[in-house]
């Protein structure tokens, strides 16, 4: 969290020129392909944009073609799931939505949601339901979001945590403190301390788009990574050096898979949207997810079967 994730180099234009580059970019789901070309399974024959959410097919039987001409030749049939090639319905409401979650990322002060609406050309209750049937967030749930990530990244860089507070878009410190347990799972000062002193328990959750590392301790959500699971968790400890850190929780695994398992769980999050706000949105709802279902006190505990949700 000290940074924003750099984009991988495949992301550049041109990248995708080998199969090998391609496969990456399929196995990572990687949307900035989405339109260089398309992989077609022979085992299926299906074929899909490099950052479809179906299930990865072996490598043996894929197939990478950059025409759909030559795809449908070959009979290929589309995804239902990814709609290759299909004109894409939310585009042009993805193109609002986007511009208002990049206006709230850049903005120092909670934005005004009349205002948004209206420079969007909507009305609040038009804005307002676009945004939550692309994002899975209402506008005021995103804005917090950001600002949240930004105390987390400025608790590390500021000089004093009053600092850090003011920098973020906190109006008082009284207006952080109010939530600054849902927002770091420990105290400023811990977080600070690199969660000296704090028992920290985590597991790996499989979402529709990425592995993801959960961390929670006794009082919140601490952190969640993208990544898989050596790099999330070399990043957790990077975070987190001092903290006592549970290795193989298979309870917490488990409860962590049951609450992400639940209906309409992760609000898919529009594809069109570009991929900082777009995880912005996953993370947000694996937080509420999880500061909903999951009792952190009962998480603190060592009973293996204790019920939580
Ligand atoms: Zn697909």
């Amino acid at each position: 969290m000290r940074s924003a994730p750099a984009r991988p180099v495949a992301a550049e234009a041109g990248a995708y020129e080998s199969d090998e580059q391609r496969w990456r970019a399929v196995r990572e789901r990687d949307d900035a392909a989405d339109g260089s070309f398309y992989y077609a399974v022979t085992t299926t024959g299906i074929y899909n944009r490099p950052s479809c959410a179906a299930r990865l097919a072996r490598r043996e039987n894929v197939e990478f073609h950059a025409s759909l001409d030559e795809l449908h030749t070959r009979g290929y049939r589309p995804c239902r799931r990814c709609q290759p090639g299909e004109p894409e319905p939310n585009r042009p409401h993805a193109a609002v939505v986007a511009r208002a979650c990049l206006l709230m990322n850049a903005a120092v002060a909670p934005p005004n949601l009349d205002d948004l609406a209206q420079s969007a050309g909507y009305s609040r209750f038009h804005f307002h339901r676009m945004f939550k049937s692309l994002t899975g967030l209402t506008p005021h749930a995103y804005w917090t979001a950001v600002r949240a990530q930004r105390v987390r990244e400025e608790l590390i860089r500021a000089r004093t945590v009053a600092d850090a507070i003011y920098q973020s878009g906190f109006t008082t410190t009284g207006q952080f403190y109010a939530v600054s347990s849902a927002i770091l799972g420990m105290t400023p000062q811990e977080f600070r301390a690199g969660g000296a002193g704090v028992e920290i328990r985590s597991a790996m959750a499989v979402t529709d788009t990425a592995p993801v590392l959960v961390a929670v301790t006794a009082n919140g959500v601490c952190a969640v990574l993208e990544g898989p699971e050596q790099t999330a968790r070399a990043r957790l400890a990077e975070l987190f050096p001092y903290a006592v850190r549970r290795a193989d929780d298979r309870w917490f695994e488990a409860r962590l898979a049951h609450v992400l398992a639940r209906p309409a769980a992760l609000h898919p999050v529009d594809a069109l949207l570009p991929r900082d706000v777009r995880q912005v949105c996953r993370h947000e709802r694996i937080r509420q997810l999880l500061r909903i279902h999951l009792d952190p006190a009962s998480a603190s505990g060592s009973a293996p079967d204790m019920a939580m949700a």
